[in-house]
Order: C-alpha cells, then sequence, then structure tokens
C-alpha cells in the first residue's frame, strides 16, 4: 500500500466532536467540496463530522503555510479546479495541513481551537455546489455485469460486444446538465418507439431510469497529442464521488442506432458534492480482480504491473429509493441494490489512460461516470432496467408499492463506503435527488 501517513491513523481524533465514529466525514476521510453558508457565496471546505471547514478562514488565520497553504489557496475559491490542476503533492500537503489542524493532539490546537467560530460551518445549514466546472463529462461502460445484463436482450448467447474485453467503452456525455446531489430531476418528453409499435411518438418519457456510477474526478490533465501512459494515469485521478446517469430507456433504445446514447441521457445527471481524494482511498485500493480465465490480456498501453496490484478500490456502493408511498407510511427507503467498485472490469488508470491514448487531452474538473456498477446477481443489479427486466418483472417495495421504472416524487439516493479491518471506514456522503 502507498500513501498511508498519520492522517490515515483509526487512532487520530478530531476536536470537532460529531467526527467522532461519523459514518461518513471522521477525521481520516477530509473530502473536498464547494459550500455557501446561509447568505453567502461558494467557496471551497473540507466536511469533517456534521460540520465544514472553511479554507479561506483556515489561511486568513494563518494556519496553513508552504505548500498546503498554496494548495489552501487553490482550494478556496467557488471551484476546486484550480487544486485540481495542482497535482498529488499540493494536495497530499493540503491534506495533511487540514488532517493536523482538525486533530484532537495537533501542535496548535490550543490556537486554533478558540477560532472554532470562524472556521467551521454547520453542514445542515450551508448549499453544497458541483465542487467543480466540469469541461467534459465521459461516461464509461466498465461495469461488467451491467454490460452484459443490457446485451442479454439482444444476443442471450453473446452479450457483450465483441470489443468489450478489449475496449474500455465510452460515449462523450453532456457536462452543462450535471447537477449536485438534491436538485430535482425533470422527466424528459423525447421520441420513443417500442419495439411492437410501428412509428415513434414524442412524449414523456415512460421507462425513467437511475445509473448506480462513480464519479471520477480529474486533477491534472495533459496536452493535446501527448497521451497520458498507464504507469502515470493514477495520479491524473483527484478523487471520486458518486453519478447518477439518470436514463430515459424508451427515449435510449429508439435513438441510440447506431451511435449511442444523446437525448436519453442528458437531460441530467446527478453528482455527489463530495470529493474522497485519492490520498484518502489509499488504505481502500486493492487488486484489480483477476479476468476470468479465456479473457484476453489487455493491450500493453492498458497494462501496468502496479497498477494490476493496487489499481482497484472496495468500495462498497447501495442505492435506495425513497417513494411517496414509503414516506407517508414514515418507512425508511427501500434498498434496491447494493454491489462494489471490484465488479469494474476496468481500473481508473486504464480509463485514463484509454481516454487519452489518441491524444486527447484531459482537463482538471474534468469528470468520468464508470458506467452502472451491477454486482453479478440480481441484489447487486444498479438500474431498474436489469432490477425489472426492462419492466416485465414488478419490484415490490415495503409500502406495498410496486416499480418497474422510476414515478414522479420518487427520490434515488445513492450511498458508498469503504470499511476494513484497522481502518477507520468513510463514506462519500449522499448522491440523492427527486423525479418532478
Ligand atoms: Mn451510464
Amino acid at each position: 500500500m502507498r500513501s498511508i501517513d498519520e492522517s490515515h491513523d483509526p487512532r487520530r481524533v478530531s476536536w470537532v466532536a460529531s467526527a467522532q465514529g461519523h459514518a461518513e466525514f471522521p477525521i481520516q476521510n477530509l473530502p473536498f467540496g464547494v459550500f455557501s453558508p446561509a447568505g453567502g457565496s461558494p467557496r471551497g471546505g473540507v466536511a469533517i463530522g456534521d460540520q465544514i471547514l472553511e479554507l479561506r478562514a483556515a489561511l486568513e488565520a494563518g494556519i496553513f503555510s508552504g505548500e498546503a497553504a498554496r494548495a489552501a489557496e487553490a482550494a478556496a475559491g467557488p471551484s476546486l479546479n484550480p487544486l485540481m490542476a495542482c497535482g498529488k503533492n499540493a494536495r497530499l500537503a493540503l491534506r495533511r495541513g487540514v488532517s493536523a489542524l482538525l486533530s484532537a493532539d495537533g501542535p496548535d490546537r490550543a490556537k486554533i481551537e478558540p477560532l472554532a467560530a470562524r472556521l467551521l460551518h454547520n453542514a445542515a445549514d450551508c448549499t453544497l455546489h458541483l465542487p467543480a466546472t466540469i469541461g467534459s463529462f465521459t461516461d464509461f461502460f466498465a461495469g461488467i455485469h451491467h454490460a452484459r445484463n443490457g446485451g442479454m436482450r439482444r444476443d442471450p448467447n453473446n452479450p457483450l460486444n465483441p470489443n468489450y474485453k478489449y475496449v474500455p467503452v465510452a460515449y462523450h456525455s453532456r457536462a452543462s446538465s450535471v447537477r449536485p446531489s438534491g436538485v430535482p430531476i425533470r422527466r424528459p418528453s423525447g421520441q420513443r418507439k417500442a419495439i411492437n409499435e410501428d412509428a415513434p411518438s414524442f412524449g414523456r418519457a415512460q421507462k425513467l431510469d437511475y445509473e448506480l456510477e462513480l464519479a471520477v474526478w480529474i486533477g491534472p490533465g495533459n496536452e493535446l497529442g501527448e497521451p497520458i501512459p498507464i504507469a502515470e494515469a493514477g495520479d491524473h485521478v483527484f478523487g471520486l464521488g458518486l453519478v447518477n446517469d439518470w436514463s430515459a430507456r424508451d427515449v435510449q433504445g429508439w435513438e441510440s442506432q447506431p451511435l449511442g446514447p444523446f437525448l436519453a441521457k442528458n437531460f441530467g445527471t446527478t453528482v455527489s458534492p463530495w470529493v474522497i481524494t485519492s490520498e484518502a482511498l489509499a488504505p481502500f485500493r486493492v487488486a484489480q480482480p483477476p479476468r476470468p480465465a479465456g479473457d484476453p490480456q489487455p493491450l500493453p498501453y492498458l497494462w501496468d504491473d502496479a497498477d494490476q496490484q493496487t489499481g482497484a478500490f472496495d468500495i462498497a456502493l447501495e442505492a435506495l429509493l425513497l417513494t411517496e408511498g414509503l414516506r407517508s407510511k414514515g418507512l425508511p427507503p427501500h434498498r434496491m441494490s447494493a454491489s462494489n467498485t471490484t465488479d469494474l472490469y476496468w481500473t481508473l488508470a486504464q480509463l485514463v489512460a484509454h481516454h487519452t491514448c489518441g491524444g486527447c487531452n484531459l482537463a482538471p474538473g474534468d469528470l468520468f461516470g464508470t458506467g452502472t456498477i451491477s454486482g453479478p446477481t440480481p441484489e447487486g443489479y444498479g438500474s431498474l432496467m436489469e432490477l425489472s427486466a426492462d419492466g416485465q418483472r414488478q419490484i415490490v417495495l415495503a409500502s406495498g408499492e410496486t416499480r418497474t421504472f422510476l414515478q414522479n416524487g420518487d427520490e434515488v439516493i445513492f450511498r458508498a463506503h469503504c470499511r476494513k479491518a484497522g481502518c477507520t471506514p468513510i463514506g462519500f456522503g449522499e448522491c440523492r435527488a427527486r423525479v418532478v
């Protein structure tokens, strides 16, 4: 394991009391985001327990110095793009600085704790924004179980396209319609044509679906024409979050031939607002699961021994649904599925290396979706199209309601947690939005 330091030490506790045992944001996590306090403008911060540390206030209090101060300056504004551009060493210096600042046995605690009212905001009173200005959004298809489930209706004997195990398949998606958690999603209208219909019609999408995906936030980019080698690709990943790649299946089925999704996906995408840094995730790196016997070896530009050994992540994912019926009965959200990022067929470094292998330039703040992360069995299916077999199977909720696809008022909630013996568990916070 690389980059494990005192900031990951499970014995480290914070003087911010709510951070102890916090399921998402203990002091070992320290994710970056952009928030506004009530009546204030957007600014960079770090989640700690149920509070947000304001980086500008910490800078003004003279708490950071050297590289940590430069990185805090880059992270203090209304978007994290300048911090994302800085690269790994700056991120690391800032993480260590923030960890020391918030640590109960930090060297400057006596000086810092009296400033708490200036440094901290109640997260519940703040508005969270997109963490970055997103120049480009690319959605991959790296969840092999989802790809297989999607292809079953086309050809049950060969559900995966012949390129699947060679090419990390993706399409260029729409950056302008990405919104942070909490912003409602409007059901889109579009052209639909079912297989048994002779002609298309225009109207509200009837097969509105969600897709449970990991968000990959790009840090330093590359010059146009200069591919990122696989061995360096991991250092271009700033951090991770959650993506809901909302999908109108009836629109998608008709429009996608042959160029792939367009209006079926561009009406809205939801991301979780906190970016869990590559450094925070270091203890939860694992080997990429070996390819099943008979699968082809990736081409050399996609292969790196170190990436295979530590380039995957063990992140438990959950998709939940909260309906009007559950709400009115006081019932909790219904858990639709649970899967894990080890269900991805490609590592994140392979996605970066592939995206740039022809010379395409990535920029700080670019967003990747990994593709829907489904587990191998129905309990792990990360979309309703899979869970309902494209509408043929009713899903029964604890309220007695049934679903095949989403109804208005439904709220989709994604959560993610990293747990490992000897480590403090960390979470991603929620990615949630209601269909209206
Ligand atoms: Mn997707």
